[in-house]
């Protein structure tokens, strides 16, 4: 029975972010995590020409490995720069009701904005965009509630602006969505 979501590191990334991607998942799913290095590099999904590393191809290696029995999903961390084509960049990349998710940490951080580091952004940040591209997973759409963390944001001040909390009605989707892993 699936019970678990895995947090893979997508190299290079610090182990501190990976611990801290669990404490969200418990706080935001109430589901377990666990870290499982599985060798992933995003040098493999290096474009040359942009000097960024493409999203899909990073979720297309992390569908590739056999999902352990116990996971209900699957996340890679990372700090590289990740982008699609039509996108300058992205903060994640998810598929509604996909098993794996990505999400980089690499416009999360003050200096990309010119302002001096704290990681007490940093951290909220990669809190609000964790459960956002998880939320995706569990089936969960864009939402315009204002404050809802599954209001999508393009630009930093977007992410900033939202609260870390889904509105009622994206909760209620997400517990339905949940109930089945839940212990009873
Ligand atoms: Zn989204
Ligand atoms: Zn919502």
């Amino acid at each position: 029975m699936p019970s678990k979501i895995y947090v893979v590191p997508v190299w290079p990334v610090k182990h501190e972010y990976l611990k801290f991607v669990q404490r969200a998942i418990h706080r935001a799913f109430g589901l377990e995590s666990v870290i499982k290095n599985r060798g992933i590099h995003a040098d493999e999904a290096h474009d040359a020409f942009r000097d960024q590393y493409l999203a899909s191809s990073i979720l297309i290696k992390l569908n590739s490995l056999p999902p352990p029995k116990d996971a209900v999903k699957i996340i890679g961390i990372t700090n590289a720069d990740i982008f699609e084509p039509v996108f300058e960049y992205l903060f994640g990349e998810a598929q509604l009701d996909g098993l794996c998710v990505i999400v980089s940490a690499f416009r999360l951080h003050n200096r990309l904005y010119g302002l001096p580091e704290d990681k007490d952004f940093l951290f909220d940040r990669l809190y609000k965009e964790v459960v956002h591209e998880l939320g995706h997973a569990f089936s969960l759409i864009h939402c315009f509630a204002p404050m809802c963390v599954m209001n999508p944001s393009t630009y930093i001040e977007q992410i900033d602006s939202k609260s870390r909390e889904f509105c009622t009605s994206c909760q209620r989707e997400l517990d339905l969505a949940l109930a089945q892993y839940r212990q009873s």
